[in-house]
């Protein structure tokens, strides 16, 4: 055609090359991840000798210790803040109570001989020429080395009087060496190890962005049109170089949204390839077993159920498979949704797996079944009246090698409709006949992995998936963690709980109260729980301590009732004798380790006291105290023993204060951060530079809205190529294969 004769061959729309628009190349993100700093001239010059430094090292060894490596790791190592000298105050007049950052100069540097037990104390004068600056640093005696008379630093902190002169104390410094550019001065990231300064650093940036050139932006324009969001080449010389704080924030804004669309967008498109790839099970649904299981429960489910069941009877009967999430608070009745979702798997020949983090819930899950369970049968031509009882089974690691073998071949002929068990399930000689549904318990404990490999044990086609959490956790990591899950929420308790009332017993006379509970309570015919200190991961320990616990109680301040004692060791008869003993109100305390966690549900049972509290999570205290509340009577909880940290100090109010599993889980986030919260799970939470889960949640929920468009309007993203290759070089080779094809 004539058009494409005159198009210039320089201009070329080839996938494998840059793209080039009007002649200009435009380089990607991905493409600098190789690029070594040594093409910096800047990179190769030596860092400012620091004191007692022999062979002086060039910056780029310097950048290399602080783990950046290519010209992408330093334009995407951002400033933590910046030193607005537009808006820079002198010293003297700086008020008392506000945050504020100064440039000055030091002056003085004094260690406070220290007293025997004293902290050290390093006090510092700063001027910037025109007043003076107290600082004081507790307990970190290597300023004194750091800080040296003439040096330039960047000071931010809370200004403080005392007796008239303006004071911080522990504030942040910036060492900075050489001349100030720019009116916003970016302040990165240093490491006092690698002795490289702010200055430096921002040297090697502006070469690298000089060296890049122009960036593309592989993100929709309508998209970030619609968001205001601003361009990315824009964006990474602002927020290294910004014109004034408001572009350095917009730009911060607009790369930030970039981590969290690409870990979305990965998420979205694995979701949507599964959805795709896989021939799931048209489960029936609302099977005669199914109903005479609802009319069986001695109560009608909650709203929420019902709601959760439908939307997941939605998903049985379609062909594509499911993978959905179910959240609900602690007591919400997860388990029935659950058996619910196995059982339909049951009335259509097909099995089912419920698989557990541990043993100890594992076997508590086929207890909570069996009794769930009880007189329910299935169709079977093969059996006397055309019908048999459905039976379930456990699989763990304990299980005895005859009886597993029994079990093992009852799953591969079909003869086992529902199995309970721990990762177990997943070995390779565990086969079923006809796998139809798989409910996994997680406790932030499986992966992904693990959830495919349960997922790939049927060699026909692909089991529906439904996951559930012990307590719900925040929205924006389900999201990230689980992204690539529907999700249904129950969000009502069944009726007739009551709120537990909690208490942070932290003195000596609060224990006591905590205890006068226990047997006021038991002495109005109510009963108690004592959860036991968590020693140490080992079930063997706890259960030493546990037993232990229980001698010093019945000599002490629960003298002359009737204890009785659970723990992991026990076997499961014992177990099963134990509970029986409670249930039946033989035992009136049951002195426990967190074996009581789950699947312990004694509605006479009014209080619940857990020792060494500051030991545990939030997660796990909520899911403790969800234990009392289920009957009608007033309920009480009472977390013993003072707070090893402040942060322990703040779960513990908060546990208090709130009975809302879903809010906890948000204060968890806060308080935690995310990377305790999702762990090593989900790769591309590393990537989080700029964007938090916890700060930035409406831009998690952004992303994802985003993601969907994006994905949904273009699968592969054959529309959007550019993307696509940020993405690639994001994700392994298998997802690679599997996430791009068309
Ligand atoms: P979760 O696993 O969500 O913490 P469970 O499934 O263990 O909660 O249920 C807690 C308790 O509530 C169990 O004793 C269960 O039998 C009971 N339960 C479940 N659904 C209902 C309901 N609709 N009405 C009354 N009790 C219910
Ligand atoms: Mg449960």
């Amino acid at each position: 055609m004539e058009a494409s004769r005159s198009t210039p061959t320089s201009f070329r729309w080839n996938e494998d090359e840059p793209d080039l628009v009007a002649g200009r190349q435009l380089r990607s993100l991905e493409e600098l991840a190789g690029v070594p700093l040594s093409v910096l001239r800047s990179a190769g010059r030596p860092v400012k000798a620091e004191r007692g430094q022999k062979a002086p090292k060039t910056r780029a060894d310097a950048l290399f210790e602080m783990g950046i490596t290519d010209v992408l790791g330093l334009l995407t190592h951002y400033p933590r803040r910046y030193l607005d000298r537009t808006t820079e105050l002198p010293i003297s007049e700086l008020k008392e109570g506000e945050d504020a950052t100064v440039l000055a100069t030091v002056r003085r540097v004094r260690r406070q001989p220290a007293r025997r037990g004293a902290k050290p104390l390093v006090l510092v004068d700063v001027s910037d020429g025109r007043g003076y600056l107290a600082l004081s640093f507790f307990n970190q005696p290597w300023r004194a080395q750091q800080l040296r008379e003439g040096m330039e630093v960047a000071i931010s902190g809370k200004v403080g009087v005392f007796r008239g002169r303006r004071q911080m104390a522990n504030p942040s410094v910036d060492v900075v060496l050489g001349e100030w550019q720019g009116r916003v001065v970016p302040i990165y990231p240093q490491s006092e190890k690698a002795g490289i300064s702010t200055m430096d650093i921002g040297a090697c940036v502006a070469e690298a962005l000089t060296w890049v050139g122009e960036l593309e932006d592989p993100v929709p324009k309508e998209a970030l049109d619609a968001h205001h969001f601003a361009g990315r080449d824009w964006s990474i010389k602002q927020v290294h170089q910004p014109e004034s704080v408001g572009a350095a924030n917009a730009a911060r804004r607009r790369l930030g949204f970039d981590e969290l669309l690409r870990l979305q967008l990965v998420l979205v498109l694995r979701k949507r390839a599964l959805e795709r790839a896989s021939v799931g099970i048209a489960h029936r649904v609302g099977s005669p077993l199914v109903l005479k299981f609802r009319e069986s429960l001695p109560f009608p489910l909650t709203g929420a159920q019902e709601r959760a069941i439908k939307q997941i009877e939605a998903d049985l009967a379609r062909k594509v498979p499911m993978h959905r999430l179910l959240q609900g608070d602690v007591g919400s009745g997860k388990t029935l949704v659950a058996l619910w979702c196995l059982l339909t798997a049951v009335a259509g020949g097909y099995q089912g797996a419920l698989m557990a983090p541990t043993e100890v819930l594992a076997e508590q899950h086929s207890l909570s079944l069996a009794n769930l369970l009880p007189g329910l049968a299935v169709v079977d031509a093969g059996a006397l009246f055309g019908e048999r009882q459905v039976r379930t089974e456990l699989l763990t690691n304990r299980t005895p090698a005859a009886e597993r073998a029994r079990l093992l071949s009852g799953l591969a002929d079909g003869g086992v409709d529902i199995v309970v068990g721990t990762h177990a399930l997943l070995t390779e000689s565990v086969r079923f006949a006809q796998l139809g549904v798989v409910v996994v318990d997680e406790q932030h404990r499986f992966g992904v992995e693990q959830r495919a490999a349960l997922r790939e044990k049927g060699d026909g086609p692909v089991p529906d998936v439904l996951v559930m959490t012990a307590t719900p956790i925040p929205r924006t990591a389900a999201m990230t963690v689980y992204g690539d899950l529907d999700t249904t929420i129950l969000d009502e308790l069944p009726p007739g709980r009551t709120p537990v009332e909690t208490h942070w017993a932290r003195g000596p006379l609060e224990v006591e109260d905590a205890w006068q509970r226990v047997r006021e309570e038991v002495a109005a015919g109510r009963q108690a729980y004592v959860v036991c200190p968590l020693v140490e991961e080992s079930e063997k320990v706890q259960a030493a301590s546990a037993t232990e616990e229980l001698a010093r109680l019945a000599a002490g301040p629960l003298r002359g009732l009737r204890l009785g004692l659970l723990h992991g060791q026990l076997g499961s008869r014992e177990k099963e004798g134990a509970m029986a003993a409670f249930r039946a109100g033989r035992e009136q305390v049951l002195v426990a380790t967190t074996v009581i966690e789950v699947g312990v549900d004694v509605p006479n049972a009014t209080v619940m006291v857990i020792e060494d509290a500051g030991r545990f999570g939030i997660a796990q205290l909520h899911q403790l105290r969800g234990r009392v509340g289920r009957g009608a009577d007033r309920s009480f909880c009472y977390l013993l023993g003072e707070a090893p940290t402040a942060e322990g100090a703040q779960r513990l109010s908060a546990l208090e204060r709130s009975n809302d599993g879903f809010e906890l889980a948000e204060v968890d986030l806060d308080l935690r951060g995310e990377g305790t919260i999702l762990g090593t799970r989900q790769k591309g939470v590393n990537d989080l530079k700029l964007a938090s889960l916890r700060r930035h949640r409406k831009y998690v929920l952004l992303a994802r809205e985003v993601a969907f468009q994006i994905v949904d309007a273009d699968p592969g993203l054959a529309r959007h190529q550019a993307l696509a290759r940020e993405l690639r070089s994001l994700v392994d080779d298998e997802d690679r294969e599997y996430l791009f094809k068309n």
